[in-house]
């Protein structure tokens, strides 16, 4: 009988090693993009205090009401696994007096936890990339920020996708435009889906995102949330806008886009592939103006985004062929006086940066090279009790079936020469 414990989490996966090398992948290209823009990384804790996403993501949200992993500790405080990680930011910023320094520009990369129906892009562990530019009002920082995901987007291969951008205003904008949506859609009440009903109490914006093909019908006449911006709301977008166009970046405005988490002020975007599902979406952020001061610091606009990397990968797997790269060196050892010689010409191939693997089966010579050649090595370095009497060693050209023999002395000093 199959033990349940045997069986990862539902929604969780293990990442395998020939996996592994995509992740690593992304995570020295981001590096390297994201340093050059002089972005730092930061690492915060996957547990915190539950209270911190419920004060900041906002009630009446999915992830707060139906997707938390929570549970309470030993000392009966309320702890939750971190669903995503601008509010552990914008807590470290605060925590750590980071806005002594005027601007900070951060990145991330980790797992985040929500409790959702897994499917193909929607997992209970997934990972998220991310940015946090802290410390600008500027329209240029909204510019700079997209303008890396879009790059590190490309640079990575995906292809074929469209960014959405909004612009979600502030909140006495919202407020009023709220209230007009509400009257409106209530004249349509019983139309409307059943999760939009229940959002014309506790989240109306949210109705905007509806994939309720009767509810956007509705929403077609429905009033419209750019209509109530004030001027620097209108002009922040247009600048915003304007600066991508400057950066020849493509972008379509998305007037219903308004994101999930309420922190959210201004810029809104997401970048979407063209798949039809509904895990399309690779990235989302926007700027977020108050969250810092909501946190007990002082007013601190920011902008960034979060790239759900599950997602990318999927899209990017086909295009991003990547190996694993193959060892050179094969070292086949037999017999005790060999075993105890090894270490020294394991010691020159670290020096050199020579990849090898070191055979631990005590098999047969025959064997022992069949895996190297199984491995793909390029050569196969066979010291036995015959080369330790001689002083020498024996290397083996495995896609030539050559193998030479010379003394010890000139095999450490040309041992550079199996890189090749
Ligand atoms: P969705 O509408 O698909 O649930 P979201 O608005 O909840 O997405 P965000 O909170 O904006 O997602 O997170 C940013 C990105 O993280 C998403 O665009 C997506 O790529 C990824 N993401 C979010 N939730 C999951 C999940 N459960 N599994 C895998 N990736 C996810
Ligand atoms: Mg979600």
């Amino acid at each position: 009988m199959k033990s349940y414990f045997m069986q990862p989490l539902r929604g969780t996966k293990d990442i395998l090693p020939y996996e592994i090398i995509y992740w690593q992948h992304i995570y020295t290209k981001a590096s390297a993009i994201l340093s050059l823009h002089n972005y730092s990384e930061i690492r915060t804790p996957i547990i915190e205090s539950t209270n911190l996403f419920q004060r900041t993501i906002g009630e009446t949200t999915d992830i707060i009401n139906k997707e938390m992993y929570t549970f309470i500790d030993q000392s009966n405080r309320y702890i939750t696994l971190r669903p995503e990680a601008t509010a552990s930011i914008a807590r470290a910023f605060v925590n750590n007096k980071l806005y002594q320094n005027q601007l900070q520009k951060f990145w991330y990369l980790g797992p985040m936890f929500r409790y959702e129906r897994p499917q193909s892009g929607r997992q209970r562990q997934f990972h998220q990339l991310g940015i946090e530019c802290i410390g600008s009002f500027s329209p240029m920082a909204d510019a700079e920020v997209i303008h890396l995901a879009n790059e590190l987007l490309h640079q990575l291969k995906l292809k074929e996708y469209i960014l959405e951008i909004n612009s979600i205003g502030n909140l006495e904008e919202r407020q009023l435009y709220k209230t007009d949506l509400v009257k409106y859609l209530l004249k349509y009440k019983k139309d409307l889906d059943a999760d939009s009903q229940n959002r014309l109490y506790s989240n109306p914006l949210r109705i905007l995102d509806s994939k309720n093909a009767k509810t956007q019908e509705i929403l077609q006449y429905a009033p419209n949330l750019n209509k109530y911006l004030n001027k620097i709301s209108t002009e922040h977008f247009y600048l915003v806008c304007t600066y991508l166009d400057n950066l020849n970046i493509p972008y379509k405005i998305n007037y219903q886009l308004v994101r999930g988490l309420d922190y959210y002020n201004q810029t809104t975007f997401e970048i979407k592939t063209h798949s039809e599902d509904n895990q399309n979406t690779i990235c989302g952020g926007g700027r977020y103006n108050n969250l810092i001061k909501q946190l007990g610091g002082p007013t601190t606009p920011a902008v960034g985004w979060a790239i759900g990397l599950e997602r990318l990968l999927k899209s990017i797997q086909t295009e991003l062929i990547l190996h694993q790269q193959k060892i050179n060196v094969y070292i086949a050892t037999q017999g005790l006086a060999a075993q105890k010689k090894i270490w020294e010409i394991i010691r020159n191939l670290e020096k050199e940066n020579i990849k090898f693997e070191l055979d631990l089966s005590n098999k047969s010579f025959p064997k022992q090279i069949k895996r190297a050649d199984k491995l793909g090595a390029k050569f196969c370095i066979i010291l036995g009790d015959q080369e330790v009497n001689n002083n020498c060693i024996t290397t083996r050209k495995l896609d030539e079936h050559k193998q030479y023999t010379v003394p010890y002395s000139i095999f450490l000093q040309e041992i550079n020469k199996l890189k090749h």
